[in-house]
């Protein structure tokens, strides 16, 4: 079992400087099962349980990494770092801006798309669902200004749908039509506004963008839009 100074470690969850974890200690705010840690430069075993036997400042400590993210996406908030407008990283709790690794969106909406969203500071996982040889499905809710034309599915399912500036098809994607301005839609691929620019192709324009699903993960009913929650392993081996 790996080992970590107790400061090094908290510190590098985002709970403060090593200083003011040694602080924290002191004033008896950091415990270990039914013992007071006192002295933050001793090692201890990083067991997967830690979360659950580890207490700051009256608190059950975070999740350690790896750790998977499902948000709810609200319109108007970017996939960025640095943006001076308001981040997806806004609705996490303050301290996880200096975990290490740092939480990446797997992938990005666009800010004016909603819906499901992961962020995560596994390397593997980031590279995984992103890389186009996997072609992981995700299933948007579309909300158009004019009436579908009905020529929409095939073209999308052509594998011969050519986007402006872009030299290589798309590959197949699936229409379901719901009313004559809604449909889902279904890409294997996550090209530059992707699902904006294939119905702009066909003389339409999309009002509303909301993302269902993502592999076999669908956003549940019970998450508010802005809410989010940490997914279980089988949650995430689920997405593949
Ligand atoms: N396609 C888009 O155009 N925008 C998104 O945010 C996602 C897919």
């Amino acid at each position: 079992v790996p080992t970590a100074r107790i400061d090094k470690l908290l510190s590098s969850m985002g709970y403060g400087s090593r200083k003011d974890i040694a602080r924290i200690a002191r004033a008896g705010g950091i415990t270990l099962g039914a013992t007071v840690l006192v002295d933050v430069t001793k090692r201890i075993p990083i067991m997967p349980d830690l979360p659950h036997r580890m207490t700051i400042c009256g608190e059950a400590l975070d999740p350690l990494a790896p750790m998977v993210i499902l948000l709810n996406k609200p319109v108007g908030m970017t996939c960025s770092h640095n943006d001076d407008g308001a981040l997806v990283y806004d609705l996490l709790p303050n301290r996880w801006r200096l975990r290490e690794p740092r939480l990446s969106t797997v992938g990005r909406l666009d800010k004016q798309t909603s819906g499901l969203l992961l962020l995560t500071d596994d390397g593997d996982l980031l590279h995984h669902a992103t890389s186009p040889k996997r072609r992981v499905k995700k299933t948007y809710r579309v909300k158009l200004a004019r009436p579908l034309k009905g020529i929409e599915g095939d073209l999308f399912a052509s594998g011969r749908m050519m986007l402006e500036n872009e030299d290589k098809p798309l590959a197949p994607a699936e229409l379901e039509v719901v009313s004559t301005t809604e449909a889902l839609l279904s890409i294997a691929e996550g090209r530059y506004h992707q699902v904006r620019r294939m119905f702009a192709a066909t003389g339409n324009h999309v009002l509303e963008l909301h993302r269902g699903s993502l592999g076999g993960l669908k956003l549940p009913d019970g998450l508010a839009s802005g809410e989010w929650r940490l997914l279980s392993e089988e949650e995430v081996s689920s997405i593949f």
